[in-house]
């Protein structure tokens, strides 16, 4: 499940957009800084005639290219918009709960809820809303969160390629992370190391590790299984330990480098380190945007 935090521009309010098309101006009604679009009033009881719902469907086309293209934000007049996953805010909620006088409670994190700084915010209004100010006070949060992870003893695990020290992967100390999920096999981390598992279950029994390893390293074969992939062989180096996949090995993109193509690491190690306020930037930095955008247009942060 995924969050979808949203904050519309005023152009609307202001006239600043383009005119709308003739054809659909008697089912768009524009209030303040919304616009709907919707069948024209008709008596009670009376319902659309067949001809109304024709020219509703065909216009509902017109209208939804209009609106993404009507103001120089485009889409859908909105100013800012963030999608939050369910793992980043489990991975916020966990770092909450280690972090001092951390509130630790995952029902917080339902889609109405956004909890920084150990502290739960709720939606002002039912129809899941942020005021303005509210956003004032949690630009403030994210900094006093970033404070916090500064100062603590929160850990980051991490997976790193050997020949360049790039952390391909991270999650914090005491959260397994699931890497990827094949018919027999699931490969996950936590500090304890790389492990790839018999099936794909959601907790680890030691009896389902084939495999574990805090550093190793994956070759491509000759063999092919009877499926026609060809199979790895994970090596731990320090034991030589080996193991012969059928297909799965890691492999990742640099997030710094645009445009890049997939790399397979050679040598791979899974370090602990100090967590800093940058390992949470993927989730402060887009929150912090949204809840700016909404002070800055003194519009309300839609969630949905
Ligand atoms: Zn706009």
């Amino acid at each position: 499940m995924a969050i979808r935090l949203w904050v519309h521009c005023n152009c609307l309010k202001h006239g600043k957009y383009k005119p709308l098309p003739k054809e659909i101006n008697s089912f768009v009604k524009i209030e303040d800084n919304s616009c709907y679009f919707s069948y024209p009033e008709t008596k009670p009881d009376q319902l659309p005639t067949e001809e109304i719902v024709d020219r509703y469907e065909k216009e509902w086309i017109i209208f939804q290219d209009w609106k993404n293209n009507a103001c120089k934000h485009g889409n859908n007049f909105t100013l800012e918009e963030i999608t939050i996953g369910q793992w980043s805010l489990n991975v916020l909620d966990y770092a909450l709960s280690k972090l001092p006088s951390g509130y630790n409670d995952l029902q917080a994190l339902d889609s109405f809820y956004i909890n920084l700084n150990g502290e739960i915010y709720e939606t002002s209004s039912d129809n899941g809303l942020f005021s303005p100010l509210e956003c004032k006070e949690f630009i403030s949060d994210i900094k006093g969160f970033n404070k916090k992870v500064k100062t603590s003893q929160l850990s980051m695990v991490c997976i790193e390629d050997c020949d360049n020290n790039y952390e391909f992967q991270k999650t914090i100390e005491g959260r397994l992370k699931w890497l990827a999920g094949y018919d027999k096999f699931t490969l996950k981390f936590d500090e304890n190391g790389f492990i790839i598992l018999r099936d794909n279950r959601d907790n680890v029994y030691e009896d389902d590790v084939i495999f574990r390893s805090k550093y190793f390293s994956q070759k491509e074969t000759a063999e092919i299984n009877e499926e026609g992939i060809t199979r790895w062989k994970i090596i731990d180096i320090e034991s030589g330990k080996e193991y012969l996949t059928d297909g799965e090995h890691l492999e990742y993109r640099n997030q710094k480098k645009a445009k890049q193509k997939w790399i397979i690491p050679d040598r791979i190690k899974v370090k602990i380190r100090k967590a800093t306020p940058a390992d949470f930037e993927y989730l402060t930095k887009p929150l912090e945007a949204v809840f700016s955008a909404s002070v800055r247009s003194g519009n309300f942060v839609f969630i949905g």
